[in-house]
Order: C-alpha cells, then structure tokens, then sequence
C-alpha cells in the first residue's frame, strides 16, 4: 500500500523535553534544551500578553487573508502583500512549492535541511547533492548545468552547520539559472546573519525581479515562536499564486496570527534576543580554541564543533538533562549546540570541560 513511501526517512526532530523527563526522571525545569535552535529567552513580553488575551477567541478562525500580518511584513521587507503568502512555519511554504512543481530533480548542499530531501521524495524526486557539505556555489553550477534540476535549494544560513554565503554570490548565482528551474532562497535564519554581517544580507525585495526565486523565513528562530508553527514565503505575485492553490484555508491558528503580527511590533526584543545570542556564542568558541577543537563559523543560533565520540558525549549530557545534537547520522563526529541562556550555557559549557 505504501510502496511509494520506501525511500522516505521521517524527519527526525530534536528530542523533546518531555522524552528526558520520561526516560530519566529530571524535572522538566531542570532540562536545558539546546537542540532545535529555538530562541532560550521566548517571546516579547507584549506577544505573550496579546496571546492570552486572545483566548476567549479561540473557537474562532483566524482571518483567512491573514491581512494584518502581511501589512506589517510587506512594510518590514518593502513588498506588496500580493507577493507573501503565510504558512505553518516556513516548512509549510517548502512543501506548497515542491508539491506545486512535482520535480524530477532537486539540487542542494551535501549537509543541509532535512525537510528539503523530505518533501522532495514525498513526490518521487531524485535528490542530488553537492560533493562538499557546505555550499558551494561552483558545485551547485556544474550539477546544475549537467542535470537540469526543477529546484534548487539555497539554505543561507546552512542548517545544521551554520555556514553562510555571500549575498552577492548568492545574486549571481540566480542570473546564471534559467527561469525554468525554481530557486528557493531559505532564509529561516537570516536575521542573525545580517545582524553579524550586511554582507550576508539577503533582501527579499531585491528577487522580485526574478521569475524563478522564492525567499522563505520564519517566525521560529529569532522571532522565538517555534510553537506558534509561523512562516512566508516572499517572490513575485505569480509565483505566490500558484503556490496559493496548495494552501489549505486558515492554515495557522488565531493565536498564532496575533503573536507573530506583535512579534513584529517589538523588534527591539528580536534584536536583543540576537546581540546576546552572539556574546554567548563567543563562549563556546573559546572553548573550542582552549580544547583545539575545530568549528564551523556560524551566522545563525547555534554552533558546530568537531569533537570525537560526539554521540557518547550527547547521551551523557542527556542523562545529565541537556539535549544537544550529535551530528554522528552525517557521517562525523560532531556537535551541534542550540546558543541558549548564559546560565545554560555555563553549565553545559562545564561539564564539557569534564568530560573532555
Ligand atoms: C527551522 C528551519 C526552518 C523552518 O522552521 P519552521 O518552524 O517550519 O518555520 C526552515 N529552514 C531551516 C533551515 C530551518 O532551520
């Protein structure tokens, strides 16, 4: 009956909080969670409130256009509401696209998000990757030129390693693609890359001009509102109609809808939340340096270091209540650490400096 599904792996998430309480009896406020790259210091303090006033509405759907959020990011990122549509977290915006285009063929980076090769085969498409784990543009062109993809992935920053591509590179790479293969532009955390580095700022308006690119971000990472299932798709007004046509009516909740349109009226939290995301950053790398362990430079909200047994030393933390994610399913050893708290992580930042 499931034939079709053979090939298919199911995306395996970071491990829930509830799992560590389950298996190993820590209080579940005992538990650090530095494995989904979700935002430690939770929403503007205006969003929650907005939020709980908005209970009693529940019973109600939300408004289908979803106009007010779309007013507040095509100010945000200087497009016209007809060029976004709204998705349950930008994953939602990546299926629409895959499953409008039903591809043959779809090119990304060796090491990069999951859902991209998920999605993919959820259609029948032949996943092709680059040699090199991190992007590398000349290698994108080659297989490119070679294999005709319907779609190319782009992930700028690069989940789960934290690379990231110029945006100049990235500008000249879509001139070089003809309009027939869609080139999708995953900006879930480009927040944190223009703040560390205009250079690596990708602006959503500035690929309206093409026929062939779809920029998507999210609500999940430095807006901090992982659980409100919130993203968009931002491309010209053809390219946002037709992935309409996958959209199934009031595809966020009510809720959901209020936080992230007041998570955009308090961008100076959002901002915060990033200053100290890269100070706590600077943590780890020292401890790399001290322990000359090597790490891939990051431009998002987590970090990569190269540590050997990486997958005893993520059951370990696990018993201790600190859930990370070893890299050892891609082929090496390696940790990838959520940035979090100060306290957080002074106290991982310890026991790592125990155990090694
Ligand atoms: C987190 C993430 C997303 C999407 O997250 P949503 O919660 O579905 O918005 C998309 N792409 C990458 C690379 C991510 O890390």
């Amino acid at each position: 009956m499931f034939e079709k599904l053979k090939n298919l792996k199911t995306y395996e998430a970071g491990k829930p909080v509830e799992l560590v309480v389950r298996k190993y009896g820590i209080k579940p406020e005992e538990i650090i969670k530095l494995a989904s790259n979700e935002n430690p210091y939770g929403p503007s303090p205006k969003v929650i409130q907005a939020v709980k006033q908005n209970t009693p509405f529940m019973h109600r759907y939300p408004d289908d256009s979803y106009y007010e959020l779309k007013e507040k990011l095509s100010k945000k990122h200087n497009v016209k509401n007809s060029n976004i549509i709204i998705g349950a977290g930008s994953d939602q915006i990546l299926e629409f696209a895959i499953h409008a285009i039903k591809p043959k063929k779809v090119l990304t980076a060796g090491i990069t998000f999951a859902m991209y090769e998920i999605y993919s085969k959820q259609v029948g498409a032949e996943i092709l990757k680059t040699p090199s784990k991190e992007h590398n543009l000349n290698e994108f062109y080659e297989i490119y030129q070679k294999q005709k993809p319907e779609i190319i992935f782009l992930c700028v920053p690069n989940n789960p390693l934290g690379e990231c591509l110029d945006a100049k590179d990235v500008f000249d790479f879509l001139e070089k693609i003809d309009s027939e293969t869609l080139i999708i532009i995953d900006g879930a955390y480009q927040e944190f890359a223009a703040f560390k580095d205009k250079n690596k700022e990708i602006i959503p308006s500035k690929i309206l001009d093409y026929p062939n690119v779809l920029y998507t971000g999210t609500f999940s990472k430095a807006y901090a509102l992982g659980g409100m299932r919130v993203g968009y798709g931002i491309a010209n007004e053809y390219i946002i109609k037709n992935l309409y046509k996958l959209r199934p009516p009031f595809n966020i909740t009510t809720l959901s809808l209020i936080a992230a349109v007041k998570a955009l009226e308090d961008e100076e939290w959002v901002k915060k939340g990033i200053e100290n995301n890269f100070k706590q950053m600077q943590k780890y790398i020292d401890f790399a340096n001290e322990n000359n362990l090597k790490y891939i430079n990051s431009w998002t909200n987590f970090i990569v270091f190269y540590i050997k047994n990486s997958t005893k030393i993520a059951n370990e933390l696990l018993k201790k209540g600190i859930i990370i994610r070893d890299m050892s399913s891609y082929g090496f050893d390696a940790l990838r650490i959520t940035i979090g708290k100060p306290e957080e992580n002074e106290k991982l930042l310890k026991i790592l400096r125990e155990i090694n």
